[in-house]
């Protein structure tokens, strides 16, 4: 915390990683050597850059730009940008590090990176963002690569903003190689990645119940956020058998009781995803209830699906889950849960997922698209599914690997810190102290 004053969210997701490492690397001081976890806690390189656009009316705009670079260990920097009034050096550090020991879960060869803006796209007009998007890269385009940083989407950047970027990042560069993934299908997207963390966070979450002998068909869910990973992960949790009860945005929750239906959330897609408009909107429109101000958690559930962002669950609300009854918790978004409140869910027994195994989905689905890059051709949507759903699995046997506890049940984030950390940790001690 002392070099990092100010920085609360990475504090807690560095905090959060060693206290579950430390029985581990007590057993294993090979990890302890070398300042290895001293380098590991310290960002290869951060980048901060100034953005000055103009708007509408003519009004000079002036913003902060980052890339925070934090491993390269295992690959080229992969993470997402995020554009929110919100982002700052604590934060993107904190997705950075986490993005570090996620992308190594994957299996893929990714090294961890995170960047984005304080720009606020709410009620900018598409001018405004395609505009803001070239300036931010008329500075980011120098410092990332094909084999060097490969960004991608994030809260405020979709299929829109990322394809400004990477256009813009072909302008500058004279190459066309894959320098962002999430891009569109006409110009080397791949298939199924705008639902691959939602799909995957669900196929997390059914590997769980699985283990436990239970399965998603008729449970009730809660889904906090209404973005692109709130969206996919209700259709899949539908399409599994399952009640979905609630979407949420910074404004409220549309609670559901009778449960989503394919319709309902095409209708949802249109509001969010071609209207920009709210959940309140929806309400409105198809007359659900809207619950102004408040998160999903005090309705009764089954299974709780945080896909909206960091420290939207607080211990109280864990809490109000278990005495609800909750048996799943598997997060799309990432460090939803405060460090208070996966306490409560672990001793609870409740089987939590933290993000950086449940949500690995998406980045692993941009993996597997700078793979088809590079091999200048394109997967059918099947094939894309089955190898995500194939990494899911295979990062839900690792945590049980490293996380299996006497009792029999899995401390999912011990599993995961570890199973991350190793692979990590490897490349980093047979690369030397550099
Ligand atoms: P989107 O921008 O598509 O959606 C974000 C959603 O979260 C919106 O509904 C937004 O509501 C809500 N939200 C944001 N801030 C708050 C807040 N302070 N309180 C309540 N609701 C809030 O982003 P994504 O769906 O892409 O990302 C959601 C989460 O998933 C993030 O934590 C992200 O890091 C994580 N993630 C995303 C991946 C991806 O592939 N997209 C991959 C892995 C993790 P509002 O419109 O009101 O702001």
């Amino acid at each position: 915390a002392a070099r990092n004053p100010g920085q609360p969210e990475y504090v807690q997701a560095v905090t959060e990683v060693i206290d579950s490492l430390w029985p581990f690397i007590s057993e294993h001081p090979r990890y302890a050597e070398h300042g290895l976890l001293d380098r590991l806690v310290e960002a290869e390189r951060i980048i901060q850059f100034r953005v000055c656009w103009v708007d509408d009316q003519g009004q000079v705009q002036v913003n902060r730009g980052y890339r925070v670079q934090h491993s390269s260990a295992i690959g080229p920097y992969k993470g997402g940008m995020r554009f929110h009034p919100s982002v700052s050096p604590s934060i993107l550090k904190f997705l950075a590090f986490e993005q570090t020991l996620k992308n190594a879960l994957t299996t893929l060869p990714m090294g961890g990176g995170k960047g984005g803006s304080d720009f606020d796209p709410k009620g900018r007009s598409p001018g405004e963002v395609m505009r803001f998007c070239q300036a931010f890269m008329t500075e980011l385009f120098r410092h990332i690569g094909g084999d060097t940083d490969v960004p991608a989407g994030d809260i405020g950047v979709g299929a829109r903003e990322v394809g400004y970027m990477a256009g813009m990042m072909k302008k500058l560069s004279n190459r066309a190689d894959c320098v962002f993934t999430g891009k569109g299908l006409s110009f080397g997207g791949s298939l199924m990645r705008p639902e691959a963390t939602g799909y995957g966070t669900v196929y997390f979450a059914q590997e769980m119940l699985r283990r436990a002998g239970k399965s998603l068909e008729g449970m009730r869910v809660t889904v906090s956020g209404s973005g692109n990973v709130a969206q996919y992960a209700v259709e899949k949790a539908m399409a599994l058998g399952a009640k979905v009860v609630s979407v949420s945005d910074s404004s409220g929750t549309v609670h559901d009781a009778q449960g989503f239906t394919p319709a309902k959330l095409a209708e949802l897609m249109e509001v969010k995803n071609h209207l920009y408009g709210r959940v309140s909107d929806y309400a409105q429109r198809t007359g659900a209830e809207f619950l102004p101000g408040r998160n999903p958690w005090k309705i009764p559930a089954d299974v709780a699906l945080p896909c909206a962002t960091q420290n939207e669950l607080d211990e109280q609300d864990a809490r109000t889950l278990v005495a609800n009854g909750v048996q799943c918790v598997a997060e799309g978004a990432n460090m939803p849960a405060t460090l208070a409140a996966v306490h409560v869910l672990e001793e609870a027994r409740v089987l939590y997922a933290p993000g950086k195994a449940s949500n690995a989905g998406g980045v692993a689905t941009s993996g597997l698209e700078m793979s088809q890059n590079a091999m200048r051709l394109s997967w059918p949507r099947e094939e894309v599914d089955a190898r995500l759903l194939t990494i899911m699995q295979g990062i839900h046997a690792a945590c049980v690997q490293h996380g299996a506890r006497p009792d029999g049940t899995v401390s999912y984030v011990r599993g995961a810190n570890i199973a991350g950390f190793v692979k990590v940790a490897d490349a980093m001690i047979a690369q030397g102290i550099i």
